[in-house]
């Protein structure tokens, strides 16, 4: 049965001898393989713990609940407060995380109260902003981008995505619903163009002179420049991308107040997780120096333990102040920030 469940594993090599069944950690993964391989390698390297890892871009909540007490699921992986959060209730297949070391690495805003979800990495919503828009006209807060003078100069994705509906959220939690409505209705009227494709197609646009401001996750100015090479299995110059970063100035939002807003990627212990101590390992070591700074050099997210250094990319950016807003808070505002994107029509009809 595990054999086939892992028809599609990455099984690393174990350094030690010792059985299989104690030395495994089970990973379920909305996370893409290659972003998760490198620190994988470098865990078994260090404890001789194998891992095996299932990726899926969705259903892996559902399959985990319906497999139940047999599931071999250990750690599930994902991005975004809201999914952490679903996995954790909605769903309800996580265990707490009891680690001293995580506590003692990560901070308290970044870890669900009953410890069901933990965060492993922040990123952070940027505009990118076409560099013949002068520097001193270019929008400095989300609020500034319902601004009429910016009419028909934002490129953004859909208000349904879930960076999109965070970052309303984090709207609603700084003003209140109803001015974070009518912030929305003037973003929409600002739009070059009906809300359209990933957060990359948006700087893609601007580079196009489609729009002159972008709205988007920090880390794709990154894998823009540069993109991981499954050969090399390293980052290398991405040559049809850069272009278009090049073109752009970078703006972390609300500098002089409550800080940019960020969302996180994190991870839930299943609750019948057959390999629990070793799980736990895998978590201290993902939120220990070394994971958090290969997060940042690989796919530059920013480091949720304090005092480990951005990659030499995200720390020529500047260190972004970031909006301290509960991601709970975030999470809990997300159905209606949805509701408000219906209301507002912000897609189009
Ligand atoms: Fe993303």
């Amino acid at each position: 049965m595990k054999k086939h469940l892992f028809a599609l594993s990455v099984g690393l090599l174990s350094l030690s001898a010792v059985s299989a069944e104690e030395q495994t950690v089970n990973i379920y993964s909305y996370r893409q393989p290659f972003l998760i391989k490198p620190f994988l390698a470098k865990f078994t390297e260090e404890t001789g713990i194998k891992t095996n890892v299932v990726f899926s871009k969705k259903g892996i909540f559902e399959r985990v609940k319906s497999e139940g007490k047999d599931s071999p699921a250990d750690l599930i992986f994902t991005v975004d407060i809201s999914k952490l959060k679903a996995g954790a209730y909605k769903h309800d297949i996580a265990q707490p995380i009891e680690s001293e070391t995580v506590e003692k690495n990560i901070p308290a805003q970044y870890i669900a109260k009953d410890k069901k979800w933990v965060g492993l990495t922040r990123r952070v919503r940027v505009f990118a902003v076409s560099k013949e828009m002068p520097l001193s006209q270019a929008p400095k807060t989300y609020e500034s981008l319902a601004d009429p003078k910016y009419k028909g100069q934002i490129c953004i994705r859909s208000g349904k995505n879930k960076y999109n509906v965070s970052l309303i959220a984090s709207m609603i939690a700084a003003h209140g619903e109803a001015e974070a409505k009518k912030w929305l209705e003037g973003l929409k009227a600002n739009l070059a163009r009906k809300p359209q494709g990933n957060d990359r197609a948006q700087v893609k646009a601007v580079a196009e002179g489609v729009c002159s401001i972008a709205v988007l996750n920090n880390y794709y100015l990154g894998k823009m420049l540069f993109k991981y090479d499954k050969e090399q299995k390293k980052n290398v110059p991405n040559l049809e991308q850069r272009e278009w970063v090049q073109k752009v100035n970078i703006i972390f939002p609300n500098q002089e107040d409550r800080g940019a807003h960020a969302n996180i990627s994190g991870v839930l212990l299943a609750k019948n997780a057959p390999n629990k101590e070793n799980a736990l390992k895998l978590i201290n070591f993902l939120t220990g120096e070394r994971a958090q700074e290969m997060y940042a050099e690989l796919n530059y997210e920013y480091p949720l333990k304090e005092g480990v250094q951005p990659s030499a990319l995200l720390a020529s950016w500047g260190a972004p102040k970031v909006d301290s807003v509960s991601m709970n808070k975030i999470a809990d505002l997300g159905d209606t920030a949805l509701k408000l994107v219906d209301e507002v029509q912000f897609d189009g009809k």
